[in-house]
Order: C-alpha cells, then sequence, then structure tokens
C-alpha cells in the first residue's frame, strides 16, 4: 500500500483546495510546500496587491474629501507602514491556511518535492514517499529577459518587499500586473513610465475600455513608452538605475519591475523522466479531469497554463477532489470566466469583447454608457467610467459585458451572472434601477 492516497505538491490556491477537500472525503493526503503556504496568491499576488490597491486609493480620496466638506491636514504617504502590515497580513492568512490542512489531517512537509515515478516522490529532505495519485499544483514563476544588468531589476515577487518607495519606477509589460503596479505606485506619488514592446496593453480586455484607462492614465501623469524595449541596465554609484533602451530616449529610474507573464513552475520536478507531457511553455498538457499523460499524475492551476487566475485554480482542484475522492466526478466549464484588472480607476470585463463578437457572431448590437461618476463630479475630478453590452443580434443575447470605473469589478461579479445565465437585454431593459448607483447604467442603456 502506498503512503499516501494524494500527495499533492504546492501548497497554492489550487494544492490547498485539492488537499482540504480530498482529505474531507477520507483520503491520506500530504502536501509539500517550497517557500509558505497560500501561493503566489496569498504570498506575492491578488492578495497583497489588492491591499496595495486600497491603499493607493487613499490619495485621491483624500484628495476629494476636500470636496465634501472635510479638513485634512496634509496627506504623508509612508510606505514602510503599508508594506509592514500588509506582510503582517499575509503572515495571518498564510497561518489560517495552515490550519485548515492540519485540521483536515493533511500531513504538511515544508520542502520541495520532485517526482521520481508515477508514483514515487523525493523530497528535498532526502526522504522517499508513495502516492497512489499525485497532484502537481507548483504554479508559475515570473519571467525575467535575459539582458545585461538583469540583476539590478524586480519581479512582483519582489515588489511587495521593497526598502523604501521608488521616486522614478519603470515598468515594463502589457499585462494586468504592470497595468495595476502602474496604478499604485503612481498614486503613492511615484513617477511611473510603463513600457511595452507593441502599442496595445491588457490585449484580452474590450479595446474601447482599455483606451480610456490610457487616456485617464496619462492624464494623471503616468508616461507611457510604446514600440520600446529595455536594453541594458547600468548601476549608478548613487543606487540609481540608467536604463538603455531602443524605441526611445534612456531611462534614469530607482527601480525597474519585469512584469512580462509568467512560466509553468516545471523545471527540475523530474517530470520528463517519469514520461510527463509537456507544452512549449513548459506547461503540463492534462485533459478535462486534469489528468497528465501518466494516469497517476494529475495538474491544476497556473502550472497547466489554461487561465491563470485563482478561482480557476480552485475550482480544477475542487473538481479533481470530486471526481476523484468524492464520487461526484465533474469537469470545470471555462466559458465566461470574468477578470478584472485593479487599475485606477479598476476595469473588468465577462464575455466576448465587441472585437471577438464582431469576428465570431458577425450581426452584434453594443450599447456603451460614458457618464461620470456623482462623486467623481461633486468632487471635480475629471473621470469618466465607460460601460459596455455586447450583444448578439440575432437573438438579443447579451455575450459581453466591459467596464472601467470606481468599483467595476465588484459590479461586473453580479452581471457575469447573467452572460452565465444567457440573460437577453430585454432582461436587463426589464430591470428596474437601483438609484443613485453607478451600477444602474446598465440597465439604463437603450
Ligand atoms: P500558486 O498559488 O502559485 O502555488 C504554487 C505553490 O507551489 C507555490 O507556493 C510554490 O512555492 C509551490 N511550489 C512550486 N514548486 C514546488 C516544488 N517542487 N515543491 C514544493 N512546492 C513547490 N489571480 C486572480 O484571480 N486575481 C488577482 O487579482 C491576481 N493577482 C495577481 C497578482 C500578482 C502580482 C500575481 C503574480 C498573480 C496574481 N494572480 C491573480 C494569479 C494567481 O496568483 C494565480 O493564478 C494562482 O495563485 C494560481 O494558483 P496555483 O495553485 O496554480 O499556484
Amino acid at each position: 500500500m502506498a503512503d499516501f492516497d494524494l500527495f499533492v505538491i504546492g501548497a497554492g490556491s489550487g494544492g490547498v483546495r485539492a488537499a482540504r477537500v480530498s482529505a474531507a472525503y477520507g483520503a491520506r493526503v500530504a502536501i509539500a510546500e517550497e517557500y509558505r503556504v497560500g501561493g503566489t496568491c496569498v504570498i506575492r499576488g491578488c492578495v497583497p496587491k489588492k491591499l496595495l490597491v486600497y491603499g493607493a486609493h487613499f490619495a485621491e480620496d483624500l484628495e476629494d474629501a476636500a470636496m465634501f466638506g472635510w479638513d485634512v491636514p496634509k496627506k504623508r504617504f509612508d510606505w514602510p507602514t503599508l508594506r509592514d502590515n500588509v506582510l503582517a497580513e499575509v503572515t495571518r492568512i498564510e497561518a489560517a491556511y495552515t490550519d485548515t490542512l492540519t485540521n483536515h489531517e493533511v500531513t504538511i512537509f515544508r520542502e520541495r518535492a520532485e517526482i521520481t515515478g508515477p508514483n514515487a516522490i523525493r523530497l528535498a529532505s532526502g526522504k522517499q514517499v508513495t502516492a497512489d495519485k499525485i497532484l502537481i499544483a507548483t504554479g508559475a514563476t515570473p519571467v525575467m529577459p535575459k539582458i545585461e544588468g538583469i540583476e539590478h531589476a524586480i519581479s512582483s515577487n519582489e515588489v511587495f518587499l521593497l526598502d523604501a518607495l521608488p521616486k522614478r519606477i519603470v515598468i515594463a509589460g502589457g499585462g494586468y500586473i504592470a497595468s495595476e503596479f502602474a496604478g499604485i505606485f503612481h498614486q503613492f506619488g511615484s513617477h511611473v513610465t510603463l513600457v511595452n514592446r507593441t502599442d496595445v496593453i491588457l490585449r484580452q480586455y474590450d479595446q474601447q475600455i482599455v483606451d480610456r484607462l490610457i487616456q485617464i492614465s496619462l492624464r494623471k501623469g503616468i508616461d507611457f513608452k510604446f514600440h520600446s524595449t529595455i536594453d541594458k541596465i547600468d548601476r549608478r554609484d548613487d543606487g540609481s538605475l540608467h536604463i538603455s533602451m531602443t524605441g526611445c530616449d534612456d531611462i534614469e529610474a530607482s527601480a525597474l519591475l519585469f512584469a512580462t507573464g509568467r512560466k509553468p513552475n516545471t523545471s527540475g520536478l523530474g517530470l520528463e523522466a517519469a514520461g510527463v507531457e509537456m507544452g512549449e511553455k513548459g506547461q503540463i498538457k492534462v485533459d478535462a479531469d486534469n489528468r497528465s499523460s501518466v494516469p497517476s499524475i494529475f495538474a491544476v492551476g497556473d502550472v497547466t497554463d489554461r487561465i491563470q487566475l485563482t478561482p480557476v485554480a480552485i475550482r480544477e482542484a475542487q473538481a479533481f477532489a470530486d471526481t476523484f475522492f468524492g464520487n461526484t466526478p465533474h469537469q470545470v466549464d471555462y466559458s465566461c470566466v470574468p477578470s478584472a484588472v485593479f487599475s485606477h480607476p479598476p476595469l473588468a470585463g465577462v464575455g466576448m469583447t465587441e472585437g471577438e463578437a464582431r469576428n465570431k457572431l458577425g450581426q452584434i448590437k453594443t450599447y456603451t454608457s460614458d457618464f461620470r461618476a456623482m462623486k467623481n463630479a461633486l468632487a471635480g475630478r475629471d473621470e469618466r467610467s465607460l460601460y459596455k453590452l455586447v450583444v448578439d443580434g440575432s437573438n438579443d443575447r447579451i455575450v459581453g459585458i466591459h467596464m472601467i470605473g470606481p468599483d467595476a469589478p465588484e459590479i461586473l461579479q453580479a452581471a457575469a451572472v447573467a452572460i452565465k445565465g444567457k440573460l437577453k437585454k430585454s432582461d436587463f431593459d426589464a430591470t428596474v434601477a437601483l438609484h443613485p448607483t453607478m451600477a444602474e447604467e446598465l440597465v439604463l442603456m437603450r
């Protein structure tokens, strides 16, 4: 008999869910974690990032407060205070995740694990264990370009730990992590330059919404260098960075953050030797039941490079546990996954963008509402929100909702139910507005 029914490698969003639920079904489960329980999302992703977003937003709230009658004495931001409070909160959540595992009698190995065969694992300490099933939930890791001086740059792993707030920060990348940190550092008072290889950012979002973010960001003072690449980084004697560029003038900065993509964490895991098939990016290839090419080895989450989001990793892990230990087989439905960019202001979307719908469906209708939120109007903040509904012209069904404006992700989560439920534009029209809100615009577009 094997030592465990299930051995999970990686205690992040997917690994913890799979371990806890499988154990609750009665399986004998072990989990190995080489860094910290909670994984990317809890330790150096969604959670600390969102707390920084909240912290950053005070900059505007405190400014706007005056028009609402509040006399706010001169504001001053202290990075170490926020950083340390965020890190303490992360440690609190890490402990809660660890408790969940121990309460379910999951054996935790706080060390790296590698696969030595279809049912065999070797831990960093040299201990060998066996398991009927192995689940790889090792996530992904930031990709850093191979350029001279790259050791002077940071990735999202280090950004939460900075000793001091950079006066000038260059952020490379066109994805959501780059846009989010551009907003965060700008609000804290850093001068931000966002560098991107092309002139398209946030590619999978509706480009009309993205254009609005770029306009607002430019007006706020964020600098964009499109069609530009970073060739070389030199550190000067005073600690500052000289960044040699192609496509624009060289840039002097105090920090350089690369947010140029994440690659699946599969190197050195022993997968080739075990016969596990991988794709071009090193991702583990799995079927709809999360099973790899080796029948006893499974994978969920970012390491499979399907949709790299926490709720998706959790769904995959839940489906794995239900199917193989809970006797309730099911598969994840990847349609209509909502997503957001916690920029300033935030944007969010679900379903098809206007461009996708036009290509796929041909006959579509779009409805937009371009408005200034009531709070922004009184505050004199010249920042307009934009909501968009994309409708299938042949049957009136709403196939996409896209929005930018205050609280857009909070509003979109509820609206996403409408897309999943295949609701029609006429259902939105028939819904009475809740006044005065921003969300009422969703049911008032004609
Ligand atoms: P992870 O959570 O990455 O967990 C993998 C774990 O495996 C890690 O703890 C790692 O240390 C461990 N590990 C790796 N190899 C081994 C080994 N050989 N042995 C033992 N342990 C190992 N998603 C959202 O949905 N919303 C957001 O707002 C959001 N913001 C993000 C912001 C940032 C800056 C980043 C980087 C990511 C963000 N994400 C967000 C993505 C989200 O964090 C991931 O999709 C999610 O964490 C994936 O979960 P996972 O279980 O696949 O892997």
